[in-house]
């Protein structure tokens, strides 16, 4: 009997997946892994230089505290590192076919007129405020509130934050609360083992023994690394705080436009209340269920296919089905249907997240 194929082996999104699909990452991981030797050789060499002084001198509890920060400061950039951010996962080419046909333009609207093709827009109301929903050519969606397509992962994110090349991931809605926990730990990490270190090379001058040149370099490695990860910190506890992302907060999204005040309707309404959202709400399960089996039945999502000569450029065709030869082919499924039981993760998304915003007739607009 053929092995069955588990879905991230067919997924056409340019992410990596390790451990039968138990980790997913960017391609590009390179900077990772400079982040991960940067914590472990600089924790390296503050448990063998430092700490057994410190400890002796000052008060043994020093090594136990920083080995648990040690630790944390790992598992939540690991956390961050190997989990789905939040991808959603493409359409079959049936269901992107029938999403296609809701968006077409009438072809005698445009004889005899140089047409350009309409940018596909969208708009929902979510609490009172309007927010606008851009098509993805590449997964052939229309992208949820708060979702972005990453350019360097070629997936659309929800909630999406940014593509951060330190933790080789993007950071959304399923891993941000890691990423945050993460900067904020690797803050009290630094300033400790800064502070540490500091102490070890004032205790060695005053007792006039000379310093391990090793515990200088540390020291230099923690003051330049502390202003930026403190900065990044900051930065992020503003953003959880008002619950946005940096895609928002760089596009300005919630701030005044054209005299209007435009308001984040995602907010809780206050500090303690985005917060909690943001760090303590249910983590949503993956769209993507990456391990699952593909069923014979199953169509693949849409998939890239690459130009030969077109400088990098992708478009889209529908893959074979998996149907076996002989069978009937499964009728075209009902997309964007509530009630069909055929319904995709990329479909589902809008139901489980969006069902209950009322939403606007969709519009075309010309590309003005
Ligand atoms: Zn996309
Ligand atoms: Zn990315």
């Amino acid at each position: 009997m053929p092995k069955k194929a588990r879905k991230w082996e067919v997924y056409p999104g340019r992410s990596v997946f390790y451990c039968d699909g138990r980790i997913i990452m960017a391609k590009q991981a390179g900077i990772f892994y400079l982040t991960c030797g940067l914590i472990v050789v600089t924790s390296g060499l503050f448990f063998g230089f430092d700490c057994p002084y410190l400890a002796r001198e000052l008060s043994p509890a020093l090594p136990v505290v920083a080995v648990l920060q040690f630790f944390f400061v790992l598992a939540t950039l690991m956390r961050t590192a190997f989990s789905d951010p939040g991808i959603i996962p493409r359409p079959t080419p049936d269901e992107a076919a029938e999403i296609e046909k809701q968006i077409e333009v009438p072809s005698n609207a445009n004889q005899g007129v140089h047409y350009r093709p309409p940018p596909r827009t969208k708009e929902v109301v979510v609490k009172g405020q309007v927010v606008k929903l851009k098509y993805c050519f590449t997964c052939k969606i229309f992208r949820p509130p708060r979702a972005s397509h990453c350019s360097l992962c070629d997936n659309c994110v929800e909630r999406f934050d940014h593509h951060c090349p330190w933790v080789g991931n993007c950071v959304g809605k399923r891993n941000y609360r890691y990423f945050y926990l993460f900067l904020l730990s690797l803050s009290i990490y630094c300033v400790f083992v800064f502070a540490c270190v500091v102490t070890h090379l004032i205790l060695r001058k005053s007792s006039s023994s000379s310093s391990s040149p090793l515990t200088i370099l540390e020291a230099i490695v923690c003051f330049f690394s502390i202003w930026s990860i403190i900065g990044l910190a900051g930065f992020h506890t503003y953003l959880t705080a008002t619950n946005q992302t940096t895609n928002e907060d760089i596009k300005g999204s919630f701030s005044t436009k054209h005299g209007q005040d435009v308001y984040n309707p995602f907010s809780q309404g206050s500090y303690m209340g985005n917060c909690c959202d943001v760090i303590c709400g249910p983590v949503p399960p993956s769209l993507l269920d990456s391990r699952g089996f593909v069923m014979p039945e199953d169509q693949l999502p849409v998939q890239p296919v690459a130009v030969p000569n077109g400088g990098g450029a992708v478009t889209s065709a529908p893959p074979p089905r998996l149907a076996a030869a002989g069978q009937p082919s499964p009728p075209p499924s009902a997309a964007l249907s509530a009630s069909s039981s055929s319904e995709s993760n990329a479909v589902k998304v809008w139901h489980d997240n969006y069902g209950t915003t009322s939403t606007t007739p969709s519009h075309v607009q010309p590309d003005l």
